[in-house]
């Protein structure tokens, strides 16, 4: 081989990118509301020096590099000083989930062996709801976003406060760990899906590219996707690389408070689970000269499909532009964009919806296959359907300290990932089903085989199988399927109330039908397909 004679052991670590927001975007803006609707301002000069203070303030807790350092934060500034002052102090930014149960987040902290975490006083009463079940816990700082820290704990503001504003690196390795984020996208334990330096920074470029999310100097950038879910897509990090203007909505996500943010803040890009969206769209329906949203670039939506009802209607009553992108937790977690081709201009409007309503083409640098049952590579002809395969360098490629789902990760270097897809011949990925016995429901995951196994732990019941329904305004809801013990019966109510306490709210089902039998495979596994198939519309039916 003969080598390249450039610089190709430069790392591709975060420093780069926040020294960038420091030295090159000091007088661009960051927005950040508060749970009280007041806005906080500063701009990227003082984040910069903040971020540093964090960082000293960080390392002199004595921690070892490659600690994990949790956050249970909403989206706002502070969030995005950890976002940046934990992995440029060579720590892991560990983003909790607050939204679920604390069964699942005493599991996931103690796996990843949190030693800090950082909480929003908001959120606090959550934590304490299983901190002292956290074995690695050394540290609690708190976050004063709704009031003073109370006694006991630290609070964010003393503990930066006079640590100097300069901060000197550590020497940090690009692949070494910079971030991780649990997915209870798969049956069994939330799984952790570790990124490091290397893989967060190809990715911030990938999403800057024109043809991707295209974020730059000139953007002010919403992210409605919480900090906490795959980094909220990454905007973060695209943001403090370019200088992109940020505004953070904190924990008010209500399409009415949205929308006067967007509005009064200017945004240019917003992005969120089409839960979000449909909300959004139907205020804007109803009386849109409340808003001037003149300044959207366009809003992002994945997590779920985006319906082509709903981007038809941005754009045709509102002339508002979707994106609509696919990703995951284990992809960083951009893979896919459906963006028209300049060959498919003179194409209808309906033509350009359905391909707008496909999970789109692939990124740069992330390959595509779809697979067989038995493993034979599928042809891009836009019909057969398979398994989506994905492989590439912002890609996992395994979870972290778990072989449960090692099965996931093929021998030849792809990632598997539960969806059933077709890909035509210009590369669109369509999704058309799930082998991932999961429910996702306003873009987040609920575990039907917990669910199954709790309901079957019910004296009456024989048999429970949990199944996705379709809804209007969640895109999923579950739906329980029950057969009884011979001679026995409980209520909808009995059963709803033996689930409470275990699983979140919003995990609970939305509907329970009581069944002879359910149906199931040759090898006596629940048939979901046959369910959803056969009561997919139940709650639709239920809610007109
Ligand atoms: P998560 O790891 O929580 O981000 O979930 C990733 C999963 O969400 C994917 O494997 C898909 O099942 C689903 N998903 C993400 N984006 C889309 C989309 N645009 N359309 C349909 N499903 C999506």
């Amino acid at each position: 081989m003969l080598r390249g004679c450039m610089m190709d052991d430069y790392p591709l670590t975060l420093t780069h990118l926040l020294e960038r927001a420091g030295r090159l975007f000091p007088k661009n803006q960051i927005a950040s509301r508060g749970p009280d609707g007041s806005i906080f301002r500063y701009d990227y000069g003082a984040y910069y020096k903040r971020t540093h203070q964090l960082a000293n303030a960080l390392t002199g807790l004595g921690l070892q590099p490659g600690d994990r350092v949790g956050t249970l934060c909403w989206n706002h500034h502070r969030h995005l000083e950890m976002y940046f002052a934990i992995p440029c102090a060579g720590f892991v930014l560990h983003t909790l989930n607050l939204r679920l149960h604390t069964n699942d987040l005493t599991y996931i902290a103690n796996h990843a062996e949190d030693k800090v975490i950082f909480v929003d006083r908001s959120l606090l009463p959550l934590l304490e709801q299983f901190k002292d079940q956290l074995k690695s816990l050394q540290k609690v700082i708190v976050v004063p976003d709704d009031g003073p820290t109370p006694d006991g704990y630290t609070d964010y503001e003393d503990f930066i406060a006079g640590q100097p504003e300069e901060f000197t690196y550590p020497e940090i390795d690009e692949r070494a760990a910079a971030a991780m984020c649990y997915t209870s996208g798969t049956t069994g334990n939330p799984k952790g899906v570790l990124y490091s330096h290397r893989s967060t920074t190809l990715h911030t470029m990938s999403a800057c590219m024109t043809d991707t999310l295209g974020i730059s100097e000139r953007d002010t950038v919403l992210p409605v996707v919480p900090m906490f879910h795959a980094n909220a897509w990454g905007l973060p990090f695209a943001a403090v690389m370019t200088g992109a203007e940020m505004v953070f909505p904190g924990p008010n996500l209500q399409p009415e408070s949205l929308l006067d943010l967007m509005s009064a803040e200017k945004v240019s890009v917003a992005a969120g689970v089409p839960t979000i969206w449909i909300g959004i769209l139907a205020l804007l329906d109803q009386d849109a000269s409340r808003w001037d949203l003149s300044t959207m670039r366009t809003m992002v939506i994945g997590g779920s499909a985006a319906p082509p009802s709903m981007i038809d209607g941005f754009r045709q009553r509102h002339g508002l532009t979707v994106t609509h992108a696919w990703g995951m937790t284990e992809t960083n977690p951009l893979g896919s964009l459906a963006r028209v081709k300049r060959y498919m201009d003179g194409w209808s409007d309906e033509q350009k919806l359905a391909v707008q309503g496909t999970q789109g083409h692939p990124v740069p640098f992330v390959d595509i296959r779809h697979v067989a049952d038995d493993g034979t590579l599928l042809d891009w002809d836009g019909e057969t359907m398979g398994e989506l395969e994905v492989r590439g360098p912002w890609v996992a490629a395994s979870y972290y300290n778990n072989d449960e789902q090692a099965d996931r990760f093929t021998p030849d270097g792809w990632f598997k990932t539960g969806d059933i897809v077709t890909i035509n011949s210009d590369g669109y990925i369509a999704i058309t089903d799930r082998s991932k016995d999961v429910i996702k429901s306003g873009g987040e995951w609920i575990s039907t085989v917990a669910l199954e196994n709790a309901l079957m732990a019910h004296p009456a019941v024989a048999e429970a199988a949990v199944f996705a329904g379709r809804h209007p305004k969640w895109d999923e809801r579950p739906i329980a399927a029950i057969v009884f013990k011979p001679g026995q019966q409980a209520t909808e109510d009995d059963l709803a109330k033996h689930l409470e306490g275990n699983f979140a709210k919003w995990w609970l089902p939305d509907a329970y039908l009581f069944v002879n039998e359910i149906p199931k495979t040759s090898v006596g596994k629940f048939q979901k397909l046959k369910l959803r198939e056969e009561h997919g519309d139940h709650l639709v039916k239920q809610e007109a």
